[in-house]
């Protein structure tokens, strides 16, 4: 047992269609190999009956010749996506007894395809943070460990629970949320690839709101081709959400497999951040040099606003999310605070507030409401939105000279250890982000793929971003960036 969980989606199709295995067979690997690594937190709900059902209706349709790309396939949903009475929390106390009566589109659509729900994964509440340390079922636990140190490392955020079920293969794949990179960063803490597309790509209709203009989901997979099929499966055009966009969807997985020559990569000398570690910054021109001998031209180009991203996103993030969070007043969803006698309504949606909301939320709460409040919305929400847009800019007229791509690193560090007394201050957390917030604030779609190691042997990833609209590209590039790196999960399991 366990073998079958180790496949990519791909692998697993190809098995699937020539009958090597049933998907029931393939189902039941998975759950057994996510209830036996409880000790990971990565799952905070494991719906086998669901997926039994799921999977016995994948193997009559492939028996019948009616599969597609994800009949059968197991994957784990971010408890971020409203899953029709399955339990959804964002990981947050103030969802505790949430079971929403409709399904989110993008889960809607998986399950059209004939996927699978092996459960709901672990995360960030509210998808704030960066290494799934402020959820409410405690933090998921990397399956990567370093060499010398036995101590847990985080999977990153906020989709931790996605990068650990996905690299420890307690499923084929996952799907995350992005809002300024927590696909891509626990895609790059544990090995394996994370995509953020295009703003408006996959509809958010039944996602819980974080900050709704930077918000957008993708997959979190093992391989760049399964990235390019799982995409498939989730974007299109959805009527309930305004800013899903009319586009068509490309065949992604016909971008693979295709040569690179004369494809114009783009390199950011404002990437290169003060104190950057000298691992990272090998990595970064050792990716430059495998893209330039598969044919690519290499170029130096400048994004002059990168510096003011995070402080931009810490602003407009915040603000958004104090908006989305005040549905939670203890009367629509979830748990309600008991009052005392003779308390009002005021009482009462303070104190489920108070009890409901970690620490971070609440942070970010206050502070987006002094954003938005009067007299200082002017001074900084509106002031963020104009940097927003100069920083959009700046990629705009890179792309507009020929750039196809631009390569950077996922993050500025290795996966860091659980409980970091130096991550106490929150604002050293927020620089995890330094160079994945600029793709949400100006929409583009970004992908993270695993290429080399530290010194301790944690993995480490390279981002690509790409033009609007650009995924096809974005994974044709990825996928030859993979191909060269020959990045091995070799995961010492000790869970
Ligand atoms: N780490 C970032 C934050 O805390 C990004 C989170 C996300 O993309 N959801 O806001």
């Amino acid at each position: 047992m366990g073998e079958l969980s180790k496949l990519s989606i791909a692998a697993a199709r190809d098995g699937l269609n020539k009958g090597n295995f049933s998907a029931i067979e393939l189902t039941k690997d998975c759950l057994l190999e996510s209830t036996k690594s409880n000790q990971l937190n990565a799952f905070c709900i494991i719906t086998d009956e669901l997926a039994e059902r799921q999977a016995t209706i994948a193997d009559q349709n492939i028996a019948k010749k009616i599969n597609g790309n994800l009949t059968g396939i197991p994957l784990g949903i971010k408890d971020i996506f409203c899953t029709k009475g399955v339990k959804t929390q964002a990981a947050s106390k103030i969802l505790t007894g949430f079971t929403p009566p409709y399904e989110s589109t993008i889960t809607q659509k998986l399950w059209n395809s004939g996927a699978v729900m092996i459960g709901k994964l672990n995360m960030d509440e509210f998808a704030m943070g960066s290494s799934n340390e402020t959820s409410v079922y405690g933090s998921c636990i990397n399956p990567w460990k370093a060499q010398n140190n036995q101590k847990n490392l985080t999977p990153g955020g906020s989709s931790g629970g996605s990068g650990a079920a996905v690299a420890a293969n307690l499923c084929l794949a996952a799907t995350g949320t992005d809002t300024g990179g927590s696909i891509r960063q626990p895609a790059a803490f544990t090995g394996i690839v994370g995509l953020k597309p295009t703003y408006g790509r996959c509809s958010r209709w039944g996602i819980i709101a974080f900050a709704s203009s930077l918000d957008q989901a993708g997959p979190m997979t093992k391989t760049v081709r399964d990235s390019a099929i799982l995409l498939g499966e989730m974007s299109g055009f959805d009527s309930k959400d305004s800013t899903s966009v009319q586009k068509e969807v490309p065949n992604f997985e016909s971008y693979l497999d295709k040569n690179i020559k004369g494809k114009k990569i783009g390199i950011p000398r404002e990437y290169r951040v003060d104190g950057m570690p000298e691992e990272i910054e090998a990595l970064w021109i050792e990716g430059a040099e495998k893209l330039k001998s598969a044919g690519a031209q290499i170029v130096d180009i400048s994004l002059p606003h990168t510096q003011y991203a995070l402080p931009t996103y810490y602003v407009i993030a915040p603000a958004e999310a104090s908006s989305n969070l005040a549905r939670y007043d203890g009367v629509r969803f979830g748990e309600r605070a008991s009052t005392d006698n003779g308390e009002g309504i005021d009482e009462m949606y303070k104190k489920t507030r108070q009890n409901g909301f970690g620490a971070e939320v609440k942070r970010r709460i206050m502070i987006g409401t002094y954003a938005l409040s009067a007299g200082f919305y002017d001074a900084y929400y509106i002031r963020a939105q104009k940097v927003r847009k100069l920083i959009q800019n700046d990629f705009v007229e890179v792309f507009q000279k020929g750039v196809d791509v631009i390569l950077t690193p996922t993050t500025p560090s290795a996966a860091f250890q659980l409980k970091d007394g130096k991550k106490k201050n929150p604002l050293d957390m927020y620089l995890n982000d330094v160079f994945t917030v600029t793709a949400n604030l100006a929409g583009l779609p970004a992908i993270s793929v695993p290429t080399g190691k530290d010194k301790v042997g944690l993995p480490l990833g390279l981002q690509l971003i790409g033009k609007p609209w650009g995924e096809g590209d974005l994974l044709r590039i990825a996928d030859v960036l993979e191909k060269e790196s020959l990045f091995e999960r070799n995961i010492n399991k000790w869970w």
